[in-house]
């Protein structure tokens, strides 16, 4: 039987031009990525991008129509999900109701063949990990939601496999508890140097726990990166507006030096902003709304001019919709003790250049 010392080291996941196809509908065209050894990648996108297909053909419980998957240093594409030493945690836990938490956390061991003693101490282990010792004698149906989801967990690890699937795992919890469950599978992730992937729909929860996001679209990858690059280096609209709020303005580069830019808003505010291999003309900029600064003092000179069109009171701050040649804008400010009211015209500035970014693909 397998032991804590036997430990196998977590592996790569990669595919190469992967395609899945369902008669006439490609669900998955052509994506290739490498998730690295202990890392914990999630699959982003919204409803019918491919995400869930990407993750079950992982699995093997799809298989490609074209391309391969590489676990490790091996090609799986042609295996089925039982030789690929992977396991996954579903949405639903799909746990077995007739067997107590333990048996369903030994079950996996068991079927290999695994003695039942051994079973259910490599069950009790996971258990132990995963903050359920105590709870082993109960049915699935006794335990809250929260609980029933780390019993998928310990299922899912009981094996060790090489890499841990999650399929939008926090959809069945209250918003309270899917804060605190994120974090508990981050940490898990972390402390046992887990190959994850992660499916979700949720683009906060995917930046909170990702080491770097894959953003889909239209059964593509529209960008991968670190949770930060997403946010402050956006690839496209589609990526800009799905990864926390953007305002999107017009701008123009007027020249260029290096891989700087230097790029008039509004005909008469320049600011200086990483070029991102675009020339000179007409861009659109992707804004977040705290980079966005109000005064309602009259109009300075050269500044931009708008008028606030409403204002809503968000408890922390203040959102304002302002009216403006540059574009619709909606700005946070936390700042002020005086609020701005509605009909009001104001001058518009950029608090800081870290929250824009020239957009390379429009
Ligand atoms: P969701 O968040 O809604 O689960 P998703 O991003 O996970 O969406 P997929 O479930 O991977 O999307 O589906 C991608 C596309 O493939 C969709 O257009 C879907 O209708 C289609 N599809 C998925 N599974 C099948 C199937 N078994 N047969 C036919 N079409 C399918």
């Amino acid at each position: 039987s397998r032991s804590p010392a036997s430990k196998k080291q977590a592996a790569s996941v990669e595919f190469r031009n992967v395609t899945k196809r369902y008669g006439n509908v490609t669900a998955v065209d052509s994506v290739s990525f490498t998730i690295e050894p202990g890392e914990l990648v999630t699959l982003l996108g919204p409803s019918g991008c491919g995400k869930t297909t990407t993750l079950r053909m992982i699995a093997g419980l799809e298989m490609a129509s074209e391309g391969r998957i590489l676990i490790g240093e091996r090609d799986v594409t042609h295996l089925s999900a039982a030789d690929r030493d992977v396991s996954m945690v579903f949405q639903s836990y799909a746990l077995f109701p007739h067997m107590s938490v333990l048996e369903n956390v030994a079950y996996g061991p068991a079927v290999q063949g695994i003695p039942k003693k051994d079973a259910y101490e490599m069950a009790m282990q996971k258990l132990e990990l995963i903050g359920l010792k105590g709870l082993e004698k109960r049915a699935p149906s006794e335990l809250s939601g929260g609980q029933q989801q780390r019993v998928a967990v310990a299922r899912a690890l009981v094996l060790e496999p090489q890499v841990l699937l999650f399929d939008e795992p926090l959809s069945n919890l209250d918003a309270k508890l899917r804060r605190r469950v994120r974090e508990d599978i981050r940490e898990l992730q972390q402390s046992l140097n887990l190959t994850v992937a992660y499916v979700t729909h949720d683009q906060e929860e995917a930046l909170a726990v990702s080491d770097r996001i894959i953003v889909m679209s239209n059964a593509r990858i529209a960008q991968t990166g670190t949770p930060r690059e997403l946010y402050e280096e956006p690839a496209d609209l589609f990526v800009a507006d799905f990864i926390g709020d953007a305002n999107i303005i017009h701008g123009e580069i007027v020249d260029t030096s290096g891989e700087v830019a230097n790029v008039r808003i509004g005909g008469t505010t320049n600011i200086q902003l990483p070029r991102r291999g675009v020339g000179e003309g007409a861009v659109k900029l992707a804004v977040r709304p705290d980079a966005i600064a109000l005064d309602d003092a009259a109009a300075a000179a050269g500044k931009i001019t708008g008028t606030v069109r409403k204002a809503s009171y968000l408890g922390t701050q203040m959102e304002y919709e302002v009216e403006s040649p540059i574009g619709e804008l909606f700005v946070v400010q936390y700042d002020r003790q005086d609020p701005i009211a509605p009909g009001t015209p104001v001058s518009i500035s950029f608090a800081t250049q870290r929250g824009i970014a020239i957009i390379p693909r429009a």
